[in-house]
């Protein structure tokens, strides 16, 4: 199970107890007061629940919500709300929110929804994202499909199995070894050329520049890299 939460809410003090709580629960959580940077935090990481206020600066809570609905991202969204109006929930949930909070809550009630939630994520393998952006590039997760530009770039299974693992190990220098044994596996057992050629492919199908690139990086004497 994901147990990464990402909080988007600007009142501190709710901020520090939410944290402080759903911490010693063992979640690990990642918060942020402004709205405005919310989608971007959400496509980019790993998080099991979006936990996202209406009332936010910068960008409210239903518009993240509608944005990563409309982008493919099937994460699952609690929203919060310090109004009590029936048609906010009728909104949040029309637009795909997922479960809905009303401010004040007792916190045995949100740590209920939370852990459903999380539960009903792991259920249905929306462990991560359904999509990526980067750039020119999107990727999609479930029909293990890759766009430049807008156009369907061709990969082999190897090829989208190899970028899958670098995407979700992004930031992570991988070494040839690492690669091999993970996306590989042991039986086959290539040499670390294979790592190298496919990396060259995968380049040469997503980089402006396979020469220069921007994404997939060489670490010299190490492995390699996925750069976002
Ligand atoms: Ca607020």
């Amino acid at each position: 199970m994901n147990s990464n939460i990402l909080l988007v809410e600007d009142e501190p003090g709710l901020v520090l107890t939410l944290t402080d709580r759903l911490r010693s629960e063992g979640y690990s959580v990642e918060s942020l007061y402004d709205g405005s940077e919310a989608v971007e935090r959400a496509t980019r990481d790993h998080f099991g629940l979006i936990i996202l206020d209406v009332m936010l600066p910068g960008k409210g809570g239903f518009e993240i919500c509608q944005e990563l609905r409309e982008r493919g991202f099937t994460t699952p969204i609690l929203m919060l709300t310090a109004r009590t109006q029936m048609t906010d929930k009728v909104k949040g949930l029309k637009i795909g929110a997922d479960d809905y909070l009303t401010k004040p809550f007792e916190m045995a009630e949100l740590l209920a929804r939370v852990e459903a939630l999380l539960r009903r994520g792991s259920r249905t393998g929306s462990d991560g994202p359904d999509f990526y952006d980067f750039g020119p590039l999107r990727i999609d997760m479930r029909h293990s499909e890759v766009f430049r530009n807008g156009a369907p770039a061709s990969l082999s299974t190897k090829e989208f199995q190899l970028l899958r693992y670098l995407i979700e190990h992004r930031g992570k220098t991988l070494t040839r070894d690492e690669l091999l044994k993970d996306v590989w596996g042991y039986s086959s057992a290539p040499s670390t050329r294979t790592v190298d050629v496919h990396v060259a492919w995968l380049r040469q199908k997503l980089e402006d520049d396979p020469k220069q690139p921007k994404y997939i990086i060489t670490v010299h004497g190490q492995g390699y890299k996925f750069s976002s």
